[in-house]
């Protein structure tokens, strides 16, 4: 069995929807996962701000910008009057839920309800195509079986019981659809995996039934070796190793969500990067050997904040860190760069959500400087111990960026250097030209 996420762009238009239809209509047994109509979710997100604040005309303003987008789609999709009709009573149906929110008080449960409205639509939409075109497929709700638990993570045994249970219920069919990103929490409540993902929702399913490969299709042919956002004459790399990807997932290659590759490494099962627009070019195939090409890629992670805590010599320096690092741990706040001195450490997070908490306690520590608008440039390769010629080229590369932090040595694959926001581009950029100018 195979599994094969859509993205958003990839599911945006009524054509897109077709080509897809094409990709997955071929022997062997599948489970097509699919995220919201490319904008979907931010527009829903928009939504819910507007809600939050009251703000009522805005809230209906957004419902009548979405909704006619919606219905040109199911104009452009099916053929028959009869698919037409029932493609616009469910965009009805969605739609009359939306707006029913914007009568009464706004919650927490009731945000994470929107939000789970873009996969709902696309999914049953797809779903209503493939039957008028007579390709037989099961809509297995994402609802039924993806699960988090109490801290927020996956709860894989969950999802493999209950996925497993789904699919008996059609042993002899081929083609299974379901939606990215949603789930339910530990109270049974509609909750989400973060945006992007439908990334993680197709690696927890391959992971739960050992899929032969997870296919992830998006809008460029594979893991690039430097954010095309940001940095022309970038090329796809046509292998990483598990540890690899999740490096460059968790350090901001937007390509992947950040904890996608744990679930496919955690059983072994490959994940390749295929292109919907260029379904011929090769991709980039994610699996336990890569091939060893000394560095790799670079990635950036935004929004990272970084905070120096200066100790006043109360505390011996053994119990400085542990007592420092206790703080972040009540607070579920995990920490992605560090360094030390003799009397200081300065350590970066990107969840800001206890930040003023964890400011409060830790100036029982010491003197405590936080600076925001930071960014983790991520060099990711295979930087062994053994091997050596690295750092120089990095800092060759990076002679004219002001460098605020530099991890070195933390792990095999991963060199990570803190630089402000204001120098990001010219960081990736330094670095593409640095390390990358040779292969094109
Ligand atoms: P989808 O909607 O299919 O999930 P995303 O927008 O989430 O697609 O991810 C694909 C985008 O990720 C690409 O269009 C590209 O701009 C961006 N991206 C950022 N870094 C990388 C990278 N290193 N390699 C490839 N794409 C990247
Ligand atoms: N629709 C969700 C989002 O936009 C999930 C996804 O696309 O992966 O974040
Ligand atoms: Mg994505």
């Amino acid at each position: 069995m195979q599994v094969l996420k859509f993205g958003g762009t990839s599911v945006g238009s009524a054509e897109r929807m077709k080509d897809v239809a094409r990709l997955v209509n071929c022997p062997g047994k599948k489970i097509v996962v699919l995220s919201a109509m490319s904008g979907t979710t931010d527009h829903l997100v928009k939504l819910t701000n507007a809600l939050y604040k009251h703000n009522i005309g805005e809230a209906t303003g957004l419902l009548n910008e979405l909704e006619p987008r919606y219905r040109n789609t199911v104009e452009a999709l099916f053929n028959s009057d009869e698919a037409k009709k029932k493609g616009n009573d469910l965009i009805t149906e969605h739609f009359n839920l939306l707006r029913s929110f914007t009568l009464d008080m706004f919650t927490h449960n009731e945000e994470k309800t929107i939000l789970a409205e873009g996969e709902l639509l696309s999914t049953a939409l797809f779903h209503y195509y493939l039957e008028e075109q007579k390709v037989p497929s099961v809509l297995l709700s994402a609802l039924n079986f993806m699960r988090i638990d109490e801290n927020g993570e996956p709860d894989l045994q969950y999802i493999e019981s209950n996925l497993k249970r789904e699919l008996l219920k059609n042993p002899h069919e081929q083609l299974f659809i379901t939606q990215g990103y949603i789930c339910r929490n530990i109270f049974g409540q509609i909750d989400n995996l973060k945006r992007g993902g439908s990334d993680y929702t197709a690696s927890l399913i391959g992971a739960a039934i050992t899929a032969e490969e997870i296919q992830i299709w998006t809008d460029i042919d594979g893991m690039h070796n430097n954010d095309p956002r940001y940095v022309p004459n970038t090329y796809p790399i046509a292998e990483l190793s598990f540890d690899e990807a999740a490096e460059l997932a968790y350090f901001g290659a937007k390509i992947l969500h950040p904890y996608c590759i744990r679930p496919a490494k955690k059983r072994n099962v490959p994940v390749r990067l295929l292109n919907t627009m260029q379904p011929e070019a090769k991709g980039t195939l994610i699996s336990r050997e890569a091939s060893g090409d000394e560095i790799k890629a670079v990635a950036a992670k935004d929004h990272i904040i970084v905070i120096k805590i200066k100790s006043t010599r109360m505390l011996m320096a053994y119990g400085f860190l542990r007592s420092v690092f206790e703080v972040f741990e009540r607070y579920k706040t995990p920490i992605d760069m560090i360094t030390t001195s003799e009397v200081a450490v300065s350590l970066t997070i990107d969840d800001n959500s206890h930040i003023d908490e964890i400011l409060k306690e830790l100036e029982t520590y010491g003197t405590v400087e936080m600076e925001i608008n930071q960014v983790i440039i991520c060099i990711v390769g295979d930087f062994l111990a053994d091997k050596h010629g690295y750092a120089v080229k990095i800092f060759e590369s990076l002679k004219d960026v002001p460098i605020r932090m530099i991890s070195y040595g933390g792990s095999k694959n991963n060199i990570s250097i803190l630089v402000s926001a204001e120098h990001k581009k010219e960081a990736l950029l330094a670095l593409n030209k640095g390390l990358f100018n040779l292969k094109k």
